[in-house]
């Protein structure tokens, strides 16, 4: 039998304590070792893609000279404005942009991910965030805890990163189709991604400031960036109130040892909640991972209603690589039917390239 039945006592000091009951000790799934797994292969990518891209660009910078390696569309992953304008584009138009088309269909399967998975975009896939979890461990490790910011704190900025998103909403939601066609068609909206490289080689001196700020902030606070000022991630939280798939306590179950809620990176209840709705949670899973008591805690769809609770199938409940297959085939089959559909790649002439890559530093914002 896999499971080993033992004593558990209830510790959680501001619950009542529970009367000392058998549970069953849950066989330990690899949450971590698969979440990892996936972070460090879309880490990867994201390496590869920017190596790529970074010798594309440096083809045109020397005339046509040194190695040509195509330029890879994946970069526009790193454009979710220009996602966002051209989802807007094609609702309005019903037509597929032809400048940063990858932009608009790896916005669409983020959020795709978001709606079906909590923020598990911001948790499983996104770069930024895997550093994030990184140096708050890192942290962690080296001070012993990270810090907890007072709620009169917390609060209001966790509200920065909505105004943030706000302001992109309200510039982009007014803009009309053709403008949107238009700017994309500026030389800045055609080099986006080449500037967004160059603020990074020629970074200035407040910029570097800025970052080591952010950094420092984030060895010390848990996701600092992605808590308070990321309006992507504040865009998939409120996104992912609609996923059907969350955190689940099932309190009779539970112990109240307190664990879930001390693991848990958005420092969220989880031990005194029946399902995590809250938008700062990332289906990190980090709760579930060190969650000892048999069905206690799953990241499941909503149960059936007569659902019998020994059942895995009938709470329908997700395991690791379920929720990995789910993010591959999410990510994967949007990149394959944009590339079947011929909508992954800009075309635009080499000699176009040729004439404003070099030049990339001098195009300024056009504005909105
Ligand atoms: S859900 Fe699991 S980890 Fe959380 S309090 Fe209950 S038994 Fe402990
Ligand atoms: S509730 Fe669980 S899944 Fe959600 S952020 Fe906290 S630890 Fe991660």
């Amino acid at each position: 039998m896999e499971q080993a039945e033992l004593v558990v006592q209830s510790q959680t000091a501001d619950l009542p304590r529970k009367p000392r009951k058998l549970v069953h000790r849950a066989k330990a799934l690899p949450w971590q070792r698969v979440r990892h797994g996936v972070q460090a292969a879309f880490l990867l990518l994201n390496a590869w893609i920017a190596i790529q891209f970074y010798l594309w660009v440096r083809y045109f910078e020397q005339g046509g000279a040194g190695l040509y390696l195509p330029r890879p569309a994946g970069v526009e992953g790193w454009l979710p404005i220009a996602g966002f304008m051209n989802f807007k584009y094609l609702l309005m138009t019903g037509r597929v942009p032809a400048v940063h088309p990858a932009a608009m269909f790896l916005f669409l399967a983020f959020v795709l991910t978001s709606l079906l998975l909590k923020k598990a975009f911001c948790s499983w896939l996104c770069p930024v965030g895997t550093f994030s979890e990184f140096l708050w461990k890192l942290g962690r490790h080296f001070l012993g805890r990270n810090l907890h910011l007072p709620r009169w704190v917390d609060l209001p900025l966790r509200s920065l990163k909505y105004i943030l998103l706000g302001f992109f909403v309200f510039v982009i939601g007014t803009m009309s189709a053709e403008a949107i066609k238009s700017f994309m068609q500026t030389p800045y909206g055609l080099l986006a991604d080449v500037k967004m490289l160059n603020f990074f080689r020629y970074i200035g001196s407040t910029a570097v400031i800025v970052i080591a700020v952010l950094v420092f902030a984030s060895v010390l606070v848990k996701n600092f960036w992605c808590r308070y000022l990321c309006p992507y991630g504040g865009l998939m939280g409120l996104v992912s109130l609609l996923s059907p798939v969350k955190i689940r306590r099932d309190a009779e179950a539970c112990v109240n040892c307190g664990k879930c809620a001390n693991a848990c990176p958005a420092s969220l209840p989880v031990d005194h909640l029946v399902q995590i709705h809250s938008v700062e949670c990332t289906g990190c899973v980090e709760c579930v991972a060190v969650c000892q008591v048999q069905g206690a805690l799953q990241f499941a769809l909503p149960p059936r209603p007569a659902a019998h609770l020994s059942s895995r199938w009938s709470r329908r409940v997700l395991r690791p690589a379920a929720v990995a297959g789910i993010v591959a085939v999410l990510f994967l089959g949007t990149v394959l039917f944009a590339r079947i559909t011929g909508h992954w790649h800009t075309n635009l002439p080499r000699a176009m390239y040729m004439d404003l890559v070099p030049e990339a530093n001098q195009f300024g914002h056009a504005g909105f």
